[in-house]
């Protein structure tokens, strides 16, 4: 009794379908803490719940979209951002958020994301970044890092991954952040702030898989907290090319981007319908 108890006395009950849980996600994970985060934020943030729509793609994130109470979507595979493009276009009061995987967002959709960021698509993209493919097998994805071992990349990941923040940056969005799931205030204060912004928001959320990139990086879960705490540094402010990722070098966090500039709709307005502008 006294379990059940506690658990409708959890913070995030009333946006939480807690018929659904336990979730699916592995012990050591680091997604549910980014959707912790993510969901105290929406709480939070003082947005209306009722015109706060989640969108997720496919993958262990991508599950995030089926946990919450809020109206949401789980898209097809590297597809959030042109689902959730499409419904802010045909209702602008809702507010629209992304919570999907490095996977889904970057590589399969990724020319999605970099659309969406140089159209100022007024929505927030929380992306949380494992470095793998973790659902669809383990295999490298746009994140990994050189070196690193796959099943893809069994001797090791040959390519440069992309730096997040930077490509979020260099494609034109309006709010730029990175945090760990180790830094959960400055992440859900992030996303917070983020969501009463106008424009394309980007939080990155690093975060460890342990059962697809620990295990073949011999990293287990409190490695890479440890990585988290000893070798990461906040600047805010800092340009983003500060986000780059190095092998064994420092991990930079922060506030990278926070500026306003007419959004995809505004700029639609004021181009095709300049009688609505
Ligand atoms: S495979 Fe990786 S990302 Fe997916 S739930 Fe397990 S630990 Fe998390």
């Amino acid at each position: 009794m006294e379990n059940v108890k506690n658990r409708s006395d959890h913070p995030l009950n009333s946006i939480l379908r807690t018929d659904r849980i336990p979730h699916i996600w592995c012990p050591g994970c680091g997604i549910g803490t980014a959707f912790s985060a993510c969901m105290m934020a929406i709480q939070t943030s003082g947005i209306d719940l009722d015109k706060t729509v989640m969108v997720s793609g496919i993958g262990c994130s991508g599950r995030g979209a089926g946990y919450t109470r809020l109206d949401s979507y789980h898209t097809t595979h590297g597809r959030a951002i042109p689902f959730a493009s499409g419904m802010k276009l045909a209702n602008p009061e809702l507010n629209v958020v992304v919570f999907s995987g490095d996977g889904d967002l970057f590589a399969i959709g990724g020319n999605h994301f970099i659309h969406a960021a140089r159209r100022n698509m007024d929505i927030t993209v929380v992306c949380v970044n494992n470095l793998i493919y973790g659902m669809t097998g383990g295999q490298a994805a746009a994140t990994t890092p050189c070196q690193a071992k796959t099943t893809t990349t069994p001797r090791g990941n040959p390519d440069p991954p992309f730096s997040l923040p930077l490509l979020a940056f260099a494609a034109g969005a309006s709010y730029v952040a990175r945090w760990t799931i180790l830094h959960t205030r400055d992440l859900t204060k992030s996303i917070e702030e983020a969501l009463n912004r106008r424009g394309f928001s980007f939080i990155e959320v690093l975060a460890p898989c342990p059962t697809g990139y620990g295990r073949r990086n011999k990293q287990k879960p409190l490695d890479t907290l440890k990585i988290y705490q000893e070798r990461t540094v906040i600047k805010n402010g800092a340009h983003p090319m500060d986000a780059v990722m190095e092998f064994g070098s420092s991990i930079t966090l922060g506030k990278f981007i926070d500026e306003e500039r007419p959004t995809f709709s505004e700029n639609y307005d004021r181009t095709c319908r300049p009688q609505s502008a």
